[in-house]
């Protein structure tokens, strides 16, 4: 009856061994899930397409260094 039990040092690297298989396995689906998340919200979409600068001193919305209309440089993000 016992000698059909493995030994205990085998036993508990098995236990180890799947564990870190199975530690493994869920991470690789975690990678997948955050990966198609993280796709969807920045892949597909260009994020800076989705912001807009607007010249604080004139209120010309332009995506240069500094205001075509004013020259100013100051600028606030809009949506
Ligand atoms: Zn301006």
């Amino acid at each position: 009856m016992i000698s059909m039990l493995l030994p205990f040092p085998i036993s508990l690297a098995a236990i180890f061994g799947v564990f870190i298989l199975l530690n493994l396995y869920m991470r690789r689906i975690m990678m997948r899930k955050t990966g198609s998340m993280t796709g969807s919200v920045f892949g597909s979409s260009d994020n800076s397409s989705l912001l807009k600068y607007y010249c604080m001193s004139c209120g010309t919305q332009h995506k240069q260094a500094a205001c075509p209309k004013c020259g100013s440089k100051m600028k606030r993000v809009g949506s």
